[in-house]
């Protein structure tokens, strides 16, 4: 029976038979049991399906894969350890050493430095773009060793919305993927398959767990990409794989190419694999994410347009704002709502934004966002501190910039709280 998403979020992944758990059971093992030593050989000749160490596949784990799969509309999902974890896989997957890839100038900063630095140290080269650039210039960019293209539907913390269909067409027309990272808009709010993407990760650290209780990430196949189309490109996918009994993964698993050897070559070699216990939590999460993103959008929606209006506010930068820069493209992707984080600057210097966040009262101070406490952060001083004030700016991060990242308590709670902590400024 087909689903919807709200179903999809409470029951996917997890169907018990007879006599079984209601509840996802946290299988916190290792490993798994036979009864004899050609039972257990057959699974390595890939010739029997099983569970037999966890790095390779857990039952929760895959239960709360399943749940992620059905809500982004894929082929197949794997877990990891983290969104950093997610991201990193996602490209590796099909660059090596040599090869390059495109992505844009306002990505979260963490992604930026794996992109921009440690890949680097891989021999894996990076070109940053700035999406307002016209197509031409962009396409610029494209070299014959590029293997995919990388955005964020809704950037961190600059809340740049990614315009997902013209670069799809733009990343197929020069013969390679679009991956995108879904984290901020989570499958409630936008299905970016829908628009032509081919590959999407999530930091399921943020809204799809909600409660700030586990760090980590997803990937999700749409099996859209046709990989043998541009075989020399994607070798790695249309080659047998010497590690993996010589199978070519485009011949021996169809659509699920790319997931697969996500799964039986990098989880089995690199490792970055969450714990049960911490699918168990995000699958918590997941059960009300269809509730909890309508809040935050609610929330802050009327937050942004009080900010907007208060006389010691500089700037505001929500695409739910009718004049924001953003507001078509959001029209078209987030029609439902964005997310709850917004950008904004105060009038003053940078010791009065300190003074700010230093006066809230439950609006706290954390290096974290999307999760149903309303936080608040700094990112010239915290997360993207790494970065030079010409990266900041060319990210779209003004030095002056809070992050605010609307929770879903009363929300005339929230507006007082900014309000008394702006009086005291
Ligand atoms: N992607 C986005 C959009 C993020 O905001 C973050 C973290 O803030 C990440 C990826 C990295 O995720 P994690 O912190 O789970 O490693």
């Amino acid at each position: 029976m087909k689903k919807n998403l709200e179903t999809l979020c409470v029951q996917a992944g997890w169907t018990p038979k007879k006599g079984e758990s209601r509840v996802l059971p946290i299988y916190q093992s290792t490993t798994f049991k036979y009864e004899t030593s050609e039972q257990m050989a057959r699974l390595f000749d890939l010739e029997d399906e099983g569970y037999f160490y966890t790095r390779l596949a857990n039952p929760t784990n895959d239960a709360v894969a399943a749940k992620i799969n059905a809500l982004e509309g894929g082929v197949g999902a794997v877990l990891t350890s983290s969104g950093q974890a997610a991201n990193f896989f996602a490209v590796f997957n099909i660059c090596e050493a040599g090869d390059h890839f495109i992505t844009t100038n306002s990505i979260y900063g963490g992604t930026y430095n794996l992109f921009g630095v440690t890949m680097k140290k891989l021999g894996i080269e990076c070109t940053f773009v700035d999406q307002e650039w016209d197509d031409e210039r962009i396409e610029a960019e494209f070299r014959p060793n590029t293997k995919c293209f990388f955005g964020e539907t809704i950037s961190n913390p600059g809340g740049n919305v990614f315009d997902i269909e013209r670069f799809a067409k733009m990343a197929h027309k020069h013969g390679v993927p679009l991956i995108v990272d879904n984290t901020f808009a989570t499958p409630i709010n936008c299905r970016p398959f829908e628009w032509g993407c081919d590959i999407v990760t999530h930091s399921t650290t943020k809204y799809m767990d909600g409660h700030a209780t586990q760090v980590g990430g997803a990937i999700v196949d749409s099996g859209n990409f046709d990989w043998d189309a541009y075989g020399d490109k994607f070798h790695g996918l249309t080659t047998p794989d010497e590690s993996y009994h010589g199978l070519t993964y485009t011949k021996a698993f169809g659509k699920k190419a790319y997931i697969t050897k996500a799964v039986s070559q990098l989880m089995r070699d690199l490792g970055s694999i969450p714990s049960p216990q911490n699918c168990f939590l995000l699958n918590l999460g997941l059960e009300t994410l269809h509730l909890r993103m309508p809040r935050h959008c609610e929330n802050a929606q009327k937050v942004a347009e009080w900010l907007e209006k208060n006389e010691k506010v500089a700037w505001v930068n929500y695409s739910g704002l009718k004049d924001n820069k953003y507001h078509a493209l959001a029209q078209k992707y987030l029609p439902n709502g964005s997310c709850g984080v917004i950008a904004f600057g105060l009038k003053g210097t940078r010791e009065d934004a300190i003074k700010f966040m230093d006066n809230l009262d439950f609006i706290c101070i954390v290096t974290h966002v999307a999760d149903a406490r309303t936080c608040v952060l700094h990112p010239a001083s915290h997360t993207h501190r790494q970065m030079s004030d010409e990266q900041l700016m060319e990210a779209g991060v003004a030095p002056d910039l809070i992050r605010l990242s609307v929770g879903i308590e009363n929300c005339d709670d929230i507006i007082a709280d900014l309000e008394q902590a702006m009086a005291k400024m």
